[in-house]
């Protein structure tokens, strides 16, 4: 009985080697012999030494598996293994499959590395079950329909982008930062420079959003960040009109921001009038680029956009 509970115990310690390139049949006999000789201390109720564990580690699990049957690991006694395994810093494979799903199970709980959902164990780790499990969840934020969409132009999304999640660095967030620094508007003479304020509660800001895009949103027309936010975010598919107060909308922000960061640093002010210009002219370019490329569902654009710039009103 002690002979056969030796050759198993020194079977299953095997079974940890990894297995990618397995050997021939004349090598895997010899790293059966090696191991079943470096590994005989066992038998006597001793600690595997340093040469048992390093059989341990390097012997292949394709020459094992093959002589493992349901009758040996019934003998074996899965603690006392799983204790001798680990000792000798065996790493486990993954959806390692060799012997009975007894043993291995309780193999891969004593190793920690099994995925455990609902107090169930799974035989396969899962990356995206983790996660979710790790992270702390937030409600969805649809917004980003209307700030990452196809066509877009870069920096201006990725300003309004910033601007959306209110990490531009405003008077209010500098605050925070340094007590000391010039907190007040540079279009006016707020004392305190929010994002609301500057897109579009200020006066300078306001009337730039309003000649550019009133008439093209008509009644829907706001000043209210968020309302514009929901307005531009709201559908998923996007048409030529939706498609121009987006494009707008990010080309004013990166606008309006330049243009503060330039009064900030001392440079010549631009009057809000040739912002709207400077601005008209990007967003019409952006709609003749696109015609030219052949985009056939902004063909319209360059007419919407001209038309209803005759109805906003002029500076
Ligand atoms: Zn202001």
């Amino acid at each position: 009985m002690k002979c056969w509970s030796l050759v198993i115990v020194l079977m299953f310690m095997m079974l940890l080697a990894t297995a990618i390139a397995g050997p021939n049949a004349r090598k895997c006999k010899k790293e059966r012999s090696l191991a079943l000789n470096a590994c005989k201390s066992v038998m006597y109720g001793r600690l595997p030494s340093s040469y048992c564990c390093q059989r341990v580690r390097v012997t292949h699990a394709k020459c094992i598996c093959p002589v493992i049957t349901a009758k040996l690991v019934a003998l074996v006694n899965v603690d006392l293994l799983t204790k001798l395994i680990t000792g000798c810093g065996r790493k486990v494979p993954r959806r390692f499959k060799c012997g009975m799903r007894r043993w291995q199970a309780s193999f891969q709980r004593e190793c920690g590395w099994v995925f455990k959902k609902d107090d169930t164990y799974s035989d396969r780790f899962q990356s995206k079950e983790t996660w979710q499990i790790l992270r702390a969840s937030l409600p969805t934020w649809d917004s980003h329909r209307g700030i990452w969409f196809s066509v877009a132009t870069p920096k201006f999304a990725f300003m309004t982008w910033l601007a959306a999640k209110n990490r531009l660095a405003t008077g209010e967030r500098m605050e925070c930062w340094n007590i000391n620094v010039h907190i007040g508007c540079s279009f006016c003479a707020e004392p305190r420079e929010t994002r609301e304020h500057l897109f579009f509660d200020c006066l300078y800001s306001r009337k730039i959003w309003e000649a550019l895009v009133e008439g093209l949103m008509g009644s829907e027309f706001t000043w209210e960040w968020t309302n514009i936010l929901n307005q531009i975010s709201r559908d998923a598919r996007i048409d030529m009109s939706l498609f121009i107060v987006r494009y707008a909308f990010q080309d004013t922000i990166h606008s309006i921001w330049i243009e503060r960061n330039r009064r900030r640093h001392g440079e010549k002010p631009i009057t809000n009038t040739i912002l709207v210009r400077m601005i008209n002219v990007m967003v019409r370019n952006r709609l003749s680029t696109m015609r030219r490329n052949g985009v056939k569902k902004y063909e319209d654009g360059i007419r919407i956009w001209f038309g209803t710039r005759r109805l906003s009103k002029r500076l």
